[in-house]
């Protein structure tokens, strides 16, 4: 080698070390938070990714920024879209194929509506509809028309009246009208998390309006997450998620129909055609985002009698209720994880014990 050649080398080498060095000062800023909000299944989404490069953290909030606008607009439940043309076939008593996402989804949510006992059912959009809740804005007026209310029920719509033909579905009820809105965020959710790990992206949270999913731990800490007071401004405590865990809260203070003081959630019995009325908040800690967020719902709809039986049936074992008179009910395995707020809880705690289950054998075909 000439003594140019070798200087040319050394530099060479100098040169690639110190873009080595420039790379790990980029890389070594634990504190960057990538922040970014989406206004998408009404309501604010807020993504924070956590100690990634810029750029990095940049191009996978966008790519799962556009994936929940796409689910947004295919799962949507009056507005047109794939899930209006699927209600529209199946309204008419025919089949229709949809993508493998949404057939997926629906399978799961057919799934996991057996396993509650038909409290989660998502086939109940007429009924949603017809309380007035298939708008941005929150209901006023009159009540619906108990007598329509009652052709409903006795029509008694139902995720398991679907039959599925590969991703071709089909409904034997033509009153089954698709609203994926008690668990479809928990999927978008779960997509985008995993989305975000594909990624490379090994710490962020997820924020859906008090539904979260985390991945990683917030640096040398894990992701804190608080539980909103639903009857004033503040917070009933706070969890440490671990990677991977999920808490989604289900509550009627938040979308309702209110007349002469009295209100009407948005989460409806599919076996009466009523809104809840007990529960007035519900919190699941489990590690699927659409499995909490179905059984949130469910929970609310079983109210103070039947919750912990449908817990155990659905396979959540963390829970919270809150009921109307304020007071708090935690199994076990979520009174050991949850955190008073500053000056304690804002009710009683009570200690609520699941059955030990198994799961439904009827749901085994879904
Ligand atoms: P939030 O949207 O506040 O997190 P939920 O997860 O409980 O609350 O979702 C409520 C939504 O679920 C309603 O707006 C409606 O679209 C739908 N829904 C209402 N009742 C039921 C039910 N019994 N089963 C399945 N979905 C329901
Ligand atoms: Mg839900």
């Amino acid at each position: 080698m000439t003594p140019l050649a070798v200087r040319r080398l050394v530099i060479l080498l100098g040169l690639g070390l110190a873009l080595l060095y420039f790379g790990a000062v980029r890389a070594a800023q634990p504190d960057r938070e990538h922040r970014e909000t989406l206004y998408v299944f009404g309501t604010l989404v807020e993504i924070v990714i956590f100690g990634a490069d810029e750029a990095e953290a940049r191009a996978a909030s966008a790519e799962i920024g556009r994936a929940l606008q796409r689910q947004h607009r295919d799962w949507h439940a009056w507005q047109p879209g794939a899930l209006g043309d699927l209600n529209a076939a199946l309204a008419a008593g025919r089949g229709r194929a949809v993508a493998p996402p949404l057939a997926a989804l629906l399978r799961e949510g057919r799934r996991l509506s057996c396993l509650s006992g038909g409290r989660f059912d998502p086939a109940i959009g007429r009924l949603i509809g017809l309380w007035g809740f298939h708008a941005d804005t929150p209901p006023e007026g009159a009540l619906p028309d108990p007598a329509a209310i009652d052709v409903l029920r006795r029509a008694a719509p139902r995720m398991t009246d679907l039959r599925f033909d590969g991703d071709r579905i089909a409904s034997v009820n033509p009153t089954v009208q698709l609203d994926l809105g008690g668990f479809a965020k928990g999927a978008a959710l779960d997509a985008a998390a995993a989305a975000l790990e594909a990624a490379g992206i090994a710490s962020a949270v997820l924020n859906a309006g008090g539904d979260v999913n985390v991945i990683g731990r917030h640096g040398a800490r894990p992701w804190r997450v608080a539980i909103r007071d639903p009857f004033v401004w503040g917070t009933v405590g706070a969890i440490s998620l671990e990677p991977g865990e999920v808490l989604y809260t289900s509550g009627n203070y938040e979308r309702f129909f209110e007349q002469n003081g009295a209100r009407f959630a948005h989460i409806i019995d599919p076996r009466s055609g009523w809104p809840v009325r007990e529960i007035v908040s519900v919190s699941v800690l489990d590690s699927s985002g659409t499995r909490a967020d179905a059984a949130a719902t469910a929970l609310a709809v079983a109210g103070r009698a039947d919750w912990p039986q449908v817990a155990a049936a659905m396979g959540v074992a963390a829970v919270l209720m809150i009921d109307a008179e304020g007071t708090l009910y935690a199994t076990p395995a979520m009174a050991a994880r949850l955190e008073p707020a500053g000056g304690g809880f804002p009710g009683p705690l009570r200690e609520v014990a699941l059955p030990h289950l198994s799961a439904p054998p009827e749901c085994d075909a879904y």
